[in-house]
This record gives C-alpha cells, structure tokens and sequence, in this order.
C-alpha cells in the first residue's frame, strides 16, 4: 500500500484559487492548524485575484503585521471594487495576509507567536506563519512582476506617512522602483536600508528580482481616514502606473498639498535607542528637525525620581520621521527614526 504524500517542500495552503483563469476569482488560502481549540482547523487567509488578457502581474498584500490597519481596510475596498473589464493583467489581493494576527490586533500571530516579516522564506513543515511565508515564496511571488506591501507603525511606532523602497542590488530595477514610489502620493518617498533585513518580505522579493514597494501609513495601533487614503489612492496610483487599470494618477499636488517629499535612512544610526528602561519623553513631534546631538527625548526613572533623566541624543542630522507612542521604553526600544532629504536622480 502506498500513502500519497505531498512530498518534501510542497505547500501545505490549499485554495480553490487558479491563477491562470480569466476574470475575478474571490476565496481564501487554507493553511492547516492543529491548536486545543481546534484538532483539524484551518486558517481561511482571503484572497482576490483578477485576470484579464496579457500584462504584468502585481501584488497587493496588506496584514502582514496585524496591528496595522490600513492597508486591510483600503485593499477590502479594492479587492471588492475592481472588476474584470477595467483590469489589464492580473491582480493578486491579499488584505489579511496574517489573519489571526489581524484578527488579534496585533503584530505577530497568536498561534505561534511569530511575525510573518521575519521567517521569509518560510518553511512548509513549520508552524502556520512559516506555511503563509512559504506559500507567498513559492506559489505567488514567481508570478510577479511588482509585489507591493502596505504596512503603517503599529502599536508601537507612528511614522509620517511614507511609501519606501529598499536598495537594490539591480540598478536598473532600482531605477525603476524609484520612479514608481514617486507616484504612490505619500508626503514622503523614501530609499531605505532596512535595519533587520533577515526574513524580510521586501529581501525575499528582491532576491527573487521582484519589485518591491511598501508603505508606513501612520500607526499608533490607531487607523484614520487620511491613511486609509493614502493606502487606497497609493494602490490604485501604482496599478496605473503599472498600466493594470486606466486614469489618471492622483498627485499630492492636485489636492493643494506638497508635492511627495524624497528622503532616505542611509544606515543605522537613523534610528535612535532608549538607553535605558523607564518614561521616554519626546523633545520633538513629528516633521521637526534635527541636529546630529541635540536631545530628542528623555528617560525618566519611576523608581528612583531623585535621578535625573537620561537624555537620549540624536545620531544624525535630518527630519524626525517617526517616534514611539507608548510612554514606557525598555532599554534598545527605537524611540525615533531620523530621514535626509535627497535629490531625485
Ligand atoms: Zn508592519
């Protein structure tokens, strides 16, 4: 008798999904769980696909960390608006990419307490975030040309609303990254080095020569009407770009605001550390500016209030792009990330 196996390293998703069909297919992808409350349980992670004739692939993940919620709700809205007739392509929408941690609120699964940013390129036999990675690895990301990721701060960071790229070995696909970012519609556009780059989705897809584009819309653990905007006009703004739908893109500037602001974070020491445990105070809000050396906040120690604060300085020159909103530091926390200005090429 002989047992038919999957085999070695297949996916362990199952989805009614065919990329290969024309029009709009809406479903999920089944990853199995096997937890206390649940011994055959499955996590329905929602999918939309649409397809119409020849042109690139893109795709559009929102969830990844679940504390983040605009990019779910503006690609819901997508994925439910656009219909086959208006698309030239194909369309790949993932809201919810990390569903029970959306579902939790928070940044890394409840199931197993990973976050899904940081096992690329996942593992099929693993637990249920290594299952999502190595699915979007192996089954989504050969198929795509652009791979567009919306995160925004989550419970613990608050960015100025940004869309980013990071650098890429490929000149050319970063030239081309560049030129896509500046139609995205954010207050800012920035070129980055990622400060942890291991398992990253963004890592994975360039190493694949995938585009990759994401965005840091607001966060705090809160959503507002302004971010979900810029999620959903930045998504739609890149599918024209990209020629997957037909209009006009919508620019900063025709709504009275700044034309998109390019920065950059050339390396690590834009992003500042709490020194030690105990109450950050900001000495800045977000926008202001800097000096390498001036003191952007302070610890407080509730223990010992005779002590006088540790003031925390910053280790670069430039524009304060984001800060932590929790008052209570731990010694490491990032309390507040520092962008340069930078000519477009
Ligand atoms: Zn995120």
């Amino acid at each position: 008798m002989s047992i038919e196996s999957p085999g070695a390293g297949a996916s362990r998703v199952a989805t009614t999904i065919d990329y290969e069909k024309e029009g709009k297919q809406v479903s999920f992808l089944g990853v199995p769980i096997s937890t206390d409350d649940s011994a055959y349980g499955t996590i329905t992670v929602p999918i939309t696909v649409i397809r119409n004739g020849s042109g690139p692939t893109v795709y559009l993940s929102g969830g990844v960390h679940g504390d983040e919620f605009e990019g779910p709700v503006a690609l819901m809205k997508l994925a439910r608006e656009l219909e086959t007739g208006e698309v030239q392509g194909r369309i790949i929408i993932t809201p919810c990419l990390n569903l029970p941690a959306v579902l939790a609120g928070k940044r890394c699964s409840p199931i197993d307490g990973l976050n899904l940013n940081r096992v690329f390129p996942g593992d099929p036999a693993g637990s249920a975030t290594h299952v999502i990675a190595h699915y979007v690895t192996t089954a989504l990301l050969p198929l795509c040309d652009v791979q567009v990721d919306l995160h925004s701060g989550g419970n613990t960071l608050t960015f100025i609303p940004y869309v980013q790229m990071i650098r890429s070995r490929d000149e050319d696909l970063q030239r081309r990254t560049l030129e896509a970012i500046m139609k995205f519609g954010a207050p800012v556009a920035l070129l980055t080095t990622e400060l942890d780059p291991a398992g990253n989705l963004e890592t994975m897809c360039d190493e694949l020569g995938v585009m990759t584009i994401q965005s840091e819309l607001g966060g705090g653990g809160t959503v507002s009407r302004t971010n979900v905007g810029y999620a959903y006009t930045g998504a739609r703004n890149l599918l024209k770009h990209f020629g997957l739908i037909e209009g006009e893109i919508e620019r900063p500037e025709d709504e009275g605001r700044p034309p998109t602001r390019l920065m950059t974070f050339s390396d690590r020491s834009c992003y500042v550390m709490a020194p030690d445990d105990g109450l950050f105070e900001p000495f800045f809000e977000l926008g202001d500016s800097c000096e390498e050396g001036d003191a952007v906040g302070q610890v407080h120690y509730p223990h010992h209030i005779e002590k006088l604060p540790w003031k925390v300085h910053a280790t670069r020159s430039g524009t304060l792009l984001s800060k932590r909103p929790p008052g209570i530091v731990r010694r490491g926390d990032n309390v507040a990330i520092i962008a340069q200005d930078m000519e477009a090429a």
